[in-house]
């Protein structure tokens, strides 16, 4: 099996020289048989020195890139700040992140994968695209973003700016909201293809674990789950028409029910497609931490799906000499 491995660098203590570190560290996740390493451009501070480091164990890297930290000046989810107030006195959260639909999205994130194809031409074998989506579906749909580009839409289909609540209810229009947020994340993705094609960059998603609905969905707000569909991040059509060579799903469960259950979900929605599969598993993740056994057992349920490729995603990046141990193990 072919193993990567989501990279943070959080483990660098001495971010002025961090190479010995980052070196340290290449060669525990060689050794483990790990060949590919996606490194986060927001914390990873000194991509160089990765780069270097990687070379010196001939480990490929693939840049993960976030649209709020990549595109300059992005234009983020707007809203009134009286209703800023009711979403963070409903859910104890403001969140917000470029809106999509804004024009500017889709240029300036290819704009910004062109930079980090130039500056770092030859050295990386691929781009990942985190967070291709909107802020969060449940949020968008109650509390729909008022940005020019969301309310030029809405002046044209609806002939009014702000939907009010009624409005924002009636299926015709939510069926609108969502279609050109997905035909706008999709824009996005097509726009980025172009760019890691003209650099010969390999390029694939991070994405949602959750397609449709799961029953890992309870009830909101589920910050960190989806939909995918309703944020805008459509990745079963993407796949179908090649717009990425790879999906890694960000499956991240601790409960082994809910792993086995989107990862066949993840099976039976990639069957018609010729994309690479990559499934995702959460050793320590926001949705907690798995043990070297069960990171064993989720390995070797991939191994009997028939799944070549997993992704270990790892927030604090320490990889215990168990969970190395293992990682050996799958290893090809
Ligand atoms: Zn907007």
């Amino acid at each position: 099996m072919q193993i990567s491995v989501w990279d943070h660098a959080r483990y660098v203590c001495d971010r002025q020289h961090p190479f010995p570190e980052m070196a340290a560290q290449m060669h525990l996740l060689a050794e483990a048989g790990v060949r590919k390493c996606n490194i986060y451009l927001p914390t990873v501070g000194n991509l160089d020195a990765y780069l270097r480091a990687a070379a010196e164990v001939s480990m490929a890297v693939e840049a993960r890139i976030h649209p709020q930290e990549a595109i300059d000046h992005p234009v983020l989810r707007t809203m009134p700040e009286t209703r800023w107030q009711e979403m963070e006195a409903r859910h104890g959260i403001r969140l917000a992140a470029p809106c999509p639909n804004h024009p500017s999205f889709a240029p300036g994130l290819a704009a910004a994968v062109a930079r980090v194809a130039e500056g770092y031409a030859g050295r990386l074998c691929g781009v990942q695209l985190d967070f291709i989506r909107s802020a969060n579906s449940l949020l968008s749909l109650d509390y729909p973003c008022e940005c020019d580009g969301c309310r030029a839409l809405r002046r044209k289909y609806f002939g009014y700016e702000v939907p009010t609540e009624a409005q924002r209810g009636e299926p015709a229009c939510r069926y609108k909201e969502l279609a050109w947020l997905n035909a706008n994340v999709r824009a996005a993705v097509v726009a980025v293809r172009e760019v890691t094609a003209q650099y010969g960059l390999e390029l694939s998603i991070a994405a949602r674990s959750n397609y449709l609905n799961s029953l890992d969905i309870p009830v909101p707000p589920v910050w960190g789950l989806g939909p995918a569909v309703t944020e805008g991040q459509d990745w079963v059509e993407w796949a179908e028409a090649g717009l990425m060579d790879a999906v890694v799903t960000m499956n991240y469960h601790t409960r082994r029910e809910y792993f086995r259950q989107n990862l066949e979900d993840h099976l039976r929605l990639l069957q018609d497609s010729r994309v690479c599969f990559c499934s995702g598993i959460g050793l320590s993740s926001s949705m907690g931490e798995l043990s070297p056994g069960q990171l064993r057992e989720r390995l070797q349920l991939l191994r009997e799906k028939g799944v070549t490729a997993a992704y270990i995603f790892n927030k604090t990046n320490i990889y215990s000499p168990e969970c190395l141990a293992v990682l050996r193990e799958f290893a090809s």
